[in-house]
């Protein structure tokens, strides 16, 4: 879990879980440059959304994150590993990061814990605690009434909290979204909104997801703005009472605004301040 890309905070040493340096992308198809030069890290137990215009580069921001895509030029480190290294990168990703997205992408033809289990053949549980397992999630996400349905018969609401269920099948070390609530009702979608809170508060999970909903959004503790492929502002929202952490650095009233940043491009850029000790109530799943 070590790696050299850690830095002395208090005291204590904290790498990002994940970093994106000097990413950039040009999707050769139609030569659209969707993302210029982003750099930033994303450390444990965050919690993040990224909004912007339609067409902004969040999509290309967290495919290169999540490693569904390679960047163009620049370098994703994933727990300090930096992933053009990375042979493997299917069974990588299936097993450090959990992944939500707007349509659900459930199989028709499997039931919920079924479909919950999809994940598991690139992780390491053993086939028989599997099912328990997958009943276990569907429980955390609130349907556990609802184990043998097919997606068809499930609500919107209900299928993307399956979905979530099933983003949490390997003990992610991180949960991406995209537009997680893109296709739902709203009560549906505070629904969903509210889970992501209580396993970024009761678990520590690092979330970061993208929204286009500002009320939405500011639910998370930092906020990430992107325009024209670049990242404008990356704040600590405004809307959040500072986290309750016991020990260090609970300094409050901290609006995250911190000035320009030193990897800005004059464009206002600003940062977050160093996340506070992050230390869920409850043990991170032991990843190895
Ligand atoms: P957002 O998620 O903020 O709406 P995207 O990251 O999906 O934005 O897209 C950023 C830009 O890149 C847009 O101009 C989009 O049309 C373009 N784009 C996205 N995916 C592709 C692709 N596979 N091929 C070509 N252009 C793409
Ligand atoms: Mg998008």
């Amino acid at each position: 879990m070590s790696n050299n890309n850690g830095r002395r905070v208090n005291g204590s040493s904290e790498s990002p879980i994940l970093r994106a340096d000097h990413v950039s992308k040009l999707y050769t198809d139609g030569q659209v440059t969707a993302l210029v030069d982003v750099s930033l890290e994303i450390y444990r137990g965050e919690y993040v959304s990224i909004m912007g215009h339609s067409g902004s580069g969040k999509s290309t921001l967290l495919n290169m994150l999540g490693m569904l895509d390679r960047p163009t030029s620049g370098e994703v480190f994933l727990d300090g590993q930096p992933i053009s290294q990375v042979r493997n990168l299917d069974t990588l990703r299936a097993q450090k990061i959990g992944f939500v997205f707007q349509s659900f992408y459930l199989l028709p033809v499997l039931s919920a814990m079924e479909n919950v289990q999809v994940p598991m053949f690139e992780g390491s549980l053993p086939l028989a605690q599997r099912p328990k397992k997958a009943v276990e999630l569907l429980e955390l996400v609130k349907l556990s009434h609802r184990v043998n349905h097919l997606p068809q018969q499930l609500s919107v609401g209900e299928r993307q909290r399956v979905a979530i269920a099933r983003a949490l099948a390997n003990d992610p070390l991180l949960l991406l979204a995209d537009e997680p609530t893109g296709n739902l009702d709203s009560k549906s979608a505070d629904t969903v909104f509210d889970l992501f809170a209580q396993l970024h508060r009761e678990r520590g999970m690092t979330i970061v997801l993208i929204t286009h909903s500002e009320d939405l959004g500011l639910r998370a503790d930092r906020v990430i703005r992107m325009a024209d492929g670049r990242l404008m502002s990356d704040a600590r929202s405004p809307g959040i009472a500072p986290k309750q952490t016991s020990g260090a650095n609970g300094s409050g009233s901290d609006s995250g605004i911190l000035g320009p940043s030193q990897s800005g491009s004059g464009l206002g850029l600003v940062r977050p301040p160093r996340p506070k000790s992050i230390l869920p109530p409850f043990a991170i799943p032991d990843h190895g």
